[in-house]
């Protein structure tokens, strides 16, 4: 590990309340870990009947929408915004789900449940090979197994049948 602003390398310190931190002697200061941060969501429509998945560029299986948070933004946003660009659809209503730490990407995902108003979509073509509704049981069929897609569907799928 190493000091992102002057590269010297961290030594790690003992802080009261949060263990071992990384510490550059150089700039006297405590360096926590930096990553990035995402939001992904289990789309909806209003019914609550079908789900919404993606097929990225040049892949096979359906996965869920998904993109980073830019700097200042809240997630809440980052939603209603990656799902308007990738679908030129409007978000009724989103849901703060759980969080995973996706450790090959350095992300942090944070999982919403929202619901997608009925409309016409327009894909981005830039990103996305397909959009498909799926019933429930269709859509836990066609998801990435053993993905951390995975899991959010499930735990969305979960809340759903409590609404
Ligand atoms: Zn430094």
């Amino acid at each position: 590990m190493f000091c992102v602003e002057c590269g010297e390398p961290l030594t790690l310190m003992y802080v009261q309340g949060e263990g071992l931190v990384p510490y550059c002697k150089n700039c006297k200061e405590y360096r926590f870990p930096q990553f990035a941060t995402a939001v992904s969501m289990v789309v909806t429509n209003r019914a609550k009947d079908k789900i919404l998945l993606a097929r990225h560029k040049n892949q096979d299986e359906y996965i869920l929408f998904a993109g980073y948070i830019k700097k200042g933004e809240t997630a809440e946003k980052t939603v209603a915004r990656e799902f308007k660009e990738e679908t030129n659809l409007n978000t009724v209503k989103a849901k703060y789900m759980s969080s995973r730490y996706h450790e090959p990407r350095n992300v942090l995902m944070l999982n919403f449940l929202m619901i997608a108003e009925d409309g016409e979509m327009q894909i981005d073509t830039k990103e996305l090979d397909e959009v498909k509704w799926f019933t429930v049981e269709e859509a836990l069929e066609n998801i990435k197994k053993g993905s951390t897609a995975e899991t959010f569907l499930k735990n969305a799928i979960a809340e759903i049948k409590k609404l």
